[in-house]
Order: C-alpha cells, then structure tokens, then sequence
C-alpha cells in the first residue's frame, strides 16, 4: 500500500523539538535505507534506524522513546557516515535516549543499557573522565542479577587488565573536573 506524506506531515511538534536539541534537520532524511543497511547492530534492533527517523518526522513520539534501537545503538556513528543526506542519525539517537530518560519512558527491556549509561555519566561528572572500577561498581549495586550473571568473567577480566597495568581502582581525576561539573549543570 502507497502512503503519501506531505511536507506539513514531516515538520511534527515532536520532530520541531528534537531538531531544536540536536541541531540536526530531520526533514532531510528521504529514507533511502543506507544508515540501516550499514548498522551492525540493526538485527537486534525492534525498529531499523531510518524508521527511527521516520518517527521523528511523523510526531510518533511514543514509538522513537520506548523502542529499544535508541538503546542498542553503540553509537558507532557507520550510519552518520553513510548518508547521503548528512543527518546525524548517531547523534540523534543520544538526544532520542536523553528524552526518554527525563520522561521516563524508556524501555524496561533495556534496564542494564540504561542503568549504565547512568552509571557512565555520573562518573564523568564526577571525575571528569571514566573511573572504570567506581563506574562498574555503581552499575553492579543497582544490577545485582546482571552483577551475578558475569561476576565471575568479570573477575577473570578485571584481574588481567589490573596485572597489565590497565586497571586502576582509585578513580585519577582530571585538572579541569570542576569545568566539566558545570557543563553538567548548565545542561541540567
Ligand atoms: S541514510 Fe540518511 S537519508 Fe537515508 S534513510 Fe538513513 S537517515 Fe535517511
Ligand atoms: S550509530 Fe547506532 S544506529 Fe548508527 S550505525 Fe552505529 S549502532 Fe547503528
């Protein structure tokens, strides 16, 4: 079946306020398929990343926030280099996962991804930088079953990298840490 979408279609309250956060002109993407065709995560995803955009453009907020492509995508940025049209699938998805969090939709399948996320940010804000073991063990109190299930990989691994000298478990602040804290409060 033939859907027509007009112009007026594509330019969506929704899609006005995600293009105001990201800078990037959803209106652009002709959903050619070549961000999905390029994805190597795409046969995980519940919906592909030009249908994403798709979304987007037609206001169907509910299915861009709670899907769980926003949190599978690794952020590679293949599908970013591959279109034609220039539009910044990657980044899109970042500003996609950080509205589902402030209005806590999104999807409890995706639970470990989002808590890590979390996880990753507060230790950014904290020490300007990842602290690898404080960021793992944030993740793992609020995961325990996921603590569980790789505890002992987790071991294994943590061992190895901490003999190679890859591993620290004092957290190494950077110099300007209090310049990244107030990026983090500027954008709230
Ligand atoms: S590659 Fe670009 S234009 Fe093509 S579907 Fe993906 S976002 Fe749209
Ligand atoms: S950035 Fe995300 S959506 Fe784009 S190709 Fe990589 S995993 Fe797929």
């Amino acid at each position: 079946m033939k859907i027509k979408i007009t112009t007026k279609e594509l330019k969506s309250d929704f899609a006005k306020e995600v293009e105001e956060r990201s800078g990037i002109d959803v209106k652009k993407c002709y959903q050619c398929g070549k961000c999905t065709a390029g994805c190597p995560v795409a046969y995980e995803m519940d919906y592909m990343p030009n249908q994403i955009i798709r979304f987007v453009q037609l206001g169907l907020r509910r299915e861009a926030l709670t899907s769980r492509t926003i949190w599978l995508c690794a952020s590679c940025i293949t599908c970013t280099t591959r279109c034609p049209k220039e539009v910044k699938i990657a980044e899109l998805m970042d500003v996609l996962r950080e509205m589902a969090l402030e209005e806590g939709v999104a999807n409890p399948m995706e639970k470990d991804i989002t808590t890590f996320h979390e996880a990753f940010l507060n230790s950014v804000k904290k020490h300007g930088r990842i602290s690898e073991c404080g960021m793992l063990m944030e993740f793992k109190r609020k995961r325990p079953k996921a603590a569980l299930k790789s505890a002992l990989q987790d071991l294994a691994d943590g061992s190895q990298l901490m003999m190679k000298g890859k591993l620290s478990l004092a957290p190494h602040d950077i110099k300007g840490k209090d310049s990244i804290k107030r990026i983090f409060e500027k954008l709230g």
